[in-house]
């Protein structure tokens, strides 16, 4: 069975015309998964359907065996975080401390354990040291680091990051994808939804949907999608930095395992 069943899911805007259109997938537990797409392709659309802020207008969400409606709402939505693309929006608290804690207030957490859980979960973004800090003295990367902290500490299963780098400088978006390399490491039950203009990152994820208009274009491994640069041009999808590169060095004589940016320079290094 797997984490989240996605079957038919129609959808459109009160009186407009469907803005998804019979999309069909599937994401196994532990998985990260990244949902690729021009603007305006529906990716938004299907993070609120998962979280039960919208309703579907055919079709159905499956987590956990268990179908997304009013009655299973409030359980699934336990289950279930969303990291959103304005990292001014999503900061509530006078500081970061007060940041964490309102989901766990919410939770109805006891006090006297909340302070152990804020400072487990800010640690885990590398952001201890600010706890007493006002969002107006973070960058917005260490405002993302926040509310990825504060989702974590409500033990969710699912992460969803809707576009959760894309108003973060190169800076905020390397702390960012370092957090999910991490939490891949040290969680992996949990399963990673990421809504994605970041080519490079979806190259590094599991699974990689593709919506086109509303539909889903191809699913697949990364490693085969990007391969397929009929499919990429297709699309109007570039290929990775990574996969250019290791082209590039192939064509001069140097194999270089897939991987990630890092992996190459590891592998590249010992030639110096
Ligand atoms: P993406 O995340 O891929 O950019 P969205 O899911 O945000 O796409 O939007 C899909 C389509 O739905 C777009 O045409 C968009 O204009 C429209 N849309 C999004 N939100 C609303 C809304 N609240 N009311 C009406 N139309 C909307």
């Amino acid at each position: 069975m797997a984490k989240i069943e996605v079957r038919n899911l129609t959808y459109s805007y009160r009186n407009s015309d469907n803005v998804l259109k019979r999309v069909f997938f599937d994401v196994q537990e532990g998985h990260f998964v990244s949902i690729i797409g021009h603007n305006g392709s529906g990716k938004s659309t299907i993070a609120k359907l998962l979280i039960g802020l919208l309703n579907p207008a055919e079709g159905t969400i499956t987590i956990d065996g268990v179908e997304l409606n009013e009655k299973t709402a409030k359980t699934i939505r336990q289950k279930v975080a969303l990291v959103f693309q304005n990292p001014d929006n999503q900061f509530i608290g006078a500081t970061v401390e007060d940041d964490i804690a309102f989901g766990l207030e919410n939770r109805l957490i006891e006090h006297d354990k909340m302070q152990s859980i804020i400072e487990e979960f800010a640690t885990k973004v590398g952001m201890k040291n600010f706890l007493k800090e006002e969002p107006t003295n973070l960058s917005g990367g260490q405002k993302q680091r926040v509310a990825i902290a504060g989702v974590l500490a409500l033990s969710p299963e699912i992460l969803i990051l809707d576009e959760a780098t894309s108003m973060l400088d190169p800076k905020g978006k390397n702390e960012i994808k370092n957090i999910i390399k991490e939490l891949r490491k040290t969680n992996p039950n949990l399963t990673i939804l990421s809504i994605t203009h970041d080519i490079e990152e979806a190259y590094l994820s599991d699974e990689v949907i593709i919506i086109e208009n509303g539909e889903v274009a191809a699913t697949g491994n990364p490693k085969e999608i990007f391969k397929d640069f009929e499919l990429l041009s297709k699309h109007h999808l570039d290929v990775p930095f990574t996969l250019k590169i290791q082209d590039e060095l192939r064509q001069k004589g140097l194999e270089i395992n897939n991987g990630d940016i890092d992996s190459i320079l590891e592998e590249l290094c010992p030639l110096k």
